[in-house]
């Protein structure tokens, strides 16, 4: 590449349409740039600096305003040098940096779409990514100039690979926008690197034609003029050669070879009035025959989107076939009017107030829509304005609403992964399960075999899948627990009867009972549907009143947990303090020593490094020390009332210290000895069912 922008040839060049332009603005982002880029330098061996200057370069021609002509000049500042966010925002603003923030994504989009994902979904998500249009047309400007600059790289896949994906992903989205020509500069570049033997043929046979007779297209278009003009019909002709892909498409879409495919040529015939375009129509089939079933009337039946002309094709003195389009001047305009326009700089208004909420250029990319599909497929990308697009770490694009969470991610990735979720990194890092997902993110979900959905999700899910997920396993785990607690009840009496059970005694009872089956039974002996009497008159008769043997009491064991090597040393994390029956996962660090914490602990946030394991208690757990905050009232004896409840549950304050004191409410921090998660809760109720207990809560 010879002649790179200079710093003052850019800025002549934006102050050429916008006199108001913030040339400090753009020689600070200038300067900033090239030093940020220092050293690197590109395949052609140009400094990399040249690239975002061109790139800025290539947006000065679509007359865009200064924000968006610094963020150009920005754009791979934060993701290949040292450049930070913070910087950016510091020297340049707030839009600008979160407009490079937006290519920067994009950006990052590209570098993971080496693996299989269809382009059409990577489409759609590269415009519900792109909220500011500007940022889409900063990464195609970005996409132009390396395709421009493609030929400088080495591997032959890589070309390939970017080519292909110009050609699918980055040409379709121009056209989308009204970008004609950067589309077909586009196609025209990926086309020769894909196809380089057809492009080379193409390329030979249209220099052919061209060699036949100079300039062909300006000749036929003076003919095509004067022949209108021998009638006294003043038009205003334009001409034009298809570009080398849209040959090679139609080529390849009709089953015709380059010989058939005569019509490479087309014009537009432009006069004052409709009745001209008629009076044209009928002077130029006169003159040279018209080719059967090419001829279209879009002026008596316009395009659903108002686009009005003439279309016909001719078979031309030379054996040539031409496609015509006639049209007035107004058709023309409104023709011609694409959403490009509408980023323009325009008479002096800053582009702040050009600047138009997505929903208007929905309307916009309407008024252009040539066909239903089209139509249907920009009305399904509205909905996208409201949802989000998030990768799996293999890259597969997840489509969530907005608000959505890392739960929501894996529930909509699958049914078991969401079950198992115990936390989750989003680009990396870990997060709380509660953040919300942004456009982009890479989230990789931690799961553990021990999770179940957790009823506190319900709080925070915003998808009906991980919502009904979570409520079938909280109906079904309650049922389930209710019949185990049943079960255990259930012998409990069963010892308790004065002789040994008969082997039919059950289904008797159940019968007895007016019960369906087993679990119905257990479920109301948990409920207390059923006192312990009638269950026992039930299983054998009479037995109620004859000697009882005391309930057997609980015993105390140590901790154990399943999930770790016997004998490798654990703490219990002293920021959630996680007791038996907590769901609980390990974070194995560095220096190996492993620290237990509950799932849903924040702390887990900082775990980034750390290993993640999966762990559960063991069976016969037994003791923790749970962490409490009790609001008591400030009445006389509210502390001793506390300590006679906790002293009657059998649990020892370890720790007691006063948070805070509010008026006529005194707040505790206490930690207590508890065996498991349900003396916990009891020991909970116990507390908020006292007199000068304002709440009681776990920390
Ligand atoms: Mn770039």
């Amino acid at each position: 590449m010879g002649h790179m922008l200079r710093q003052y040839e850019l800025i002549e060049k934006v102050r050429a349409y916008d006199p108001d332009a913030d040339e400090a603005l753009l020689n600070r982002a200038y300067v900033f740039s090239m030093k940020a880029h220092g050293a690197q330098v590109r395949a052609s061996g140009d400094p990399y600096f040249s690239h975002p200057i061109e790139v800025a370069g290539i947006l000065t021609d679509l007359k865009l305003d200064d924000e968006t002509i610094v963020t150009a000049i920005l754009h791979d500042t934060i993701e290949d040098t040292v450049a930070t966010h913070e910087q950016i925002e510091k020297l340049f603003g707030a839009n600008v940096a979160r407009l490079v923030d937006g290519v920067t994504k994009l950006s990052k989009i590209e570098a993971q779409s080496e693996n299989e994902r269809a382009a059409e979904n990577l489409r759609k998500f590269l415009l519900a990514l792109s909220d500011d249009i500007r940022v889409l047309l900063v990464k195609l400007a970005d996409r132009l100039h390396n395709m421009r600059t493609l030929h400088h790289i080495k591997s032959e896949e890589k070309r390939r690979r970017i080519a292909k994906e110009t050609m699918d992903i980055y040409a379709p989205l121009a056209e989308r926008i009204g970008m004609y020509e950067m589309m077909t500069e586009m196609q025209t570049l990926a086309f020769k690197e894909l196809e380089p033997d057809a492009f080379a043929s193409i390329a030979r046979r249209l220099d052919q034609l061209h060699a036949g007779g100079g300039d062909l297209v300006s000749r036929i278009g003076l003919g095509l003029q004067l022949h209108l003009a021998d009638h006294e019909l003043e038009a205003e002709v334009m001409g034009r050669e298809k570009h080398p892909f849209s040959i090679w498409k139609k080529m390849a879409e009709r089953h015709i070879s380059f010989e058939q495919l005569s019509d490479v040529m087309a014009f537009r015939v432009i006069v004052d009035k409709v009745e001209d375009c008629y009076q044209a129509l009928g002077l130029i089939h006169e003159r040279w025959p018209m080719v059967p079933g090419r001829f279209k009337d879009f002026i008596s039946t316009p395009k659903r989107n108002g686009y009005r002309s003439l279309h016909t094709s001719v078979i031309h003195d030379s054996k040539m076939r031409i496609e015509i389009q006639i049209r007035d001047t107004a058709m023309h305009a409104q023709a011609e009017r694409g959403l490009a326009a509408h980023w323009a700089y325009k008479e002096g208004r800053p582009v702040d107030d050009v600047k138009v909420p997505w929903i208007e250029d929905l309307v916009e990319i309407l008024d252009h829509a040539d066909s239903p599909e089209e139509l249907l497929e920009h009305t399904r990308m509205a909905m996208y304005q409201d949802r989000i697009f998030a990768f799996t770490p293999k890259g597969e694009l997840i489509q969530l609403p907005k608000g959505a969470t890392p739960v929501d991610f894996a529930y909509a990735v699958h049914t078991a992964l969401g079950d198992k979720t115990v936390g989750a990194k989003v680009n990396g890092r870990v997060v709380p399960l509660r953040t919300l997902l942004d456009n982009g993110d890479q989230v990789e979900i931690l799961i553990s075999d021990a999770q179940h959905p957790q009823p506190s999700w319900l709080r925070f899910v915003v998808t009906g899948k991980a919502r009904s997920s979570v409520r079938r396993f909280v109906r079904h785990k309650e049922r389930d627990e209710t019949i185990e607690l049943g079960h255990k009840i259930y012998d409990e009496i069963v010892g308790r009867l004065p002789a040994p059970l008969a082997a039919e005694a059950l289904g008797r009872a159940i019968k007895k009972l007016k019960l369906d089956d087993v679990d119905a039974l257990m479920i109301g002996i948990a409920r207390k549907r059923l006192t312990d009497e009638a269950v026992m008159e039930a299983l054998m008769p009479g037995s109620v009143g004859s000697d009882i043997a005391p309930r057997p009491s609980a015993q105390r064991q140590a901790i154990s947990i399943k999930g770790l090597t016997p004998g490798v040393a654990f703490s219990l994390a002293t920021c959630c303090h996680p007791i038996p029956g907590d769901r609980i996962v390990g974070l194995r660090r560095e220096d190996e020593s492993i620290e237990v914490h509950v799932i849903g602990c924040d702390q887990l946030a900082s775990g980034v490094d750390a290993d993640w394991l999966d762990l559960a208690w063991g069976d016969l757990s037994d003791g923790g020390t749970a962490r409490l905050c009790v609001i008591l009232r400030d009445v006389a004896g509210a502390l001793g009332e506390m300590a006679g409840i906790l002293g009657a549950q059998g649990a020892n304050i370890v720790n007691l210290h006063l948070a805070h004191r509010d008026g006529s409410f005194h707040t505790f921090h206490l930690d207590v000895e508890v065996h498991d998660l349900g003396h916990l809760h009891a020991l909970l109720a116990a507390l908020r069912s006292a007199e000068a207990v304002s709440s009681a809560e776990r920390l």
